[in-house]
């Protein structure tokens, strides 16, 4: 899962993705309007956090802007609880909104949701055949018997969970796993693969070849 972070304020900026990359999420980020706006309309994110005061373009402008092109959840980071504000948001599609200062365990609940909303799922657990998959708790289980996987094997599986019975192609893998600073090699996707299906099961993850993966 890949997350755009934008915000001004730098010490917040980089205490946000950093815990938010504690998390598992590969995160992008952008201290300014413009280069925010250009980053939110150029990569497919699973979600984006937008701060409101922004040098540059705002965020009631971002969002605008972005929502002429694309439907990525957005939540917006407000200094003020005003109903005025919260009101302005929602008519310019946020979809939801965050007061500072925050709790980041809220922040991390209300993206999780953001996220699982889009996919469609209802619920943070998903079971498919043997393996429950506890997305909250970011953790696998075998028949009932947790799997130890890294935090990449789990946004992997995580993210072919919410895209079950689709192919999801190896274009769409590396953008949604891999942020912007990391310099990703070509065979490092296969790797996560083979460990997923040792750990899961053969034919947990099905290839599509010359195309990508899918989970049945
Ligand atoms: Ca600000």
């Amino acid at each position: 899962m890949r997350l755009l972070v934008i915000e001004d304020e730098a010490d917040l900026l980089s205490s946000l993705a950093k815990a938010l990359r504690e998390e598992g999420y590969a995160v992008d980020t952008s201290e300014e309007g413009e280069e925010g706006l250009y980053k939110a309309m150029n990569t497919d994110y699973d979600a984006i956090i937008l701060d409101v005061m922004l040098p540059g373009l705002d965020g009631w402008t971002i969002l605008k802007k972005l929502r002429a092109k694309r439907k990525t959840p957005v939540l917006m980071l407000t200094a003020r609880d005003t109903s005025r504000d919260r009101v302005h948001g929602l008519d310019l599609g946020a979809d939801d909104y965050l007061v500072k200062p925050f709790d980041l365990n809220e922040l991390f609940a209300r993206v999780r949701a953001l996220i699982r909303r889009t996919a469609g799922l209802s619920r943070s657990v998903v079971q498919i055949g043997n393996v429950r998959i506890d997305i909250p708790a970011r953790q696998a289980f075998r028949s009932g018997k947790a799997v130890a996987l890294t935090h990449r094997e789990f946004t992997l599986l995580e993210f072919l969970a919410m895209h079950r019975g689709e192919a999801v192609s190896r274009a769409a893998l590396y953008e949604h796993l891999f942020d912007e600073n990391e310099n990703t090699l070509s065979n490092l996707l296969d790797v996560h693969i083979s460990n997923l299906r040792n750990k899961l099961g053969s034919e947990f993850i099905m290839t599509r070849r010359g195309y990508g993966y899918c989970i049945e």
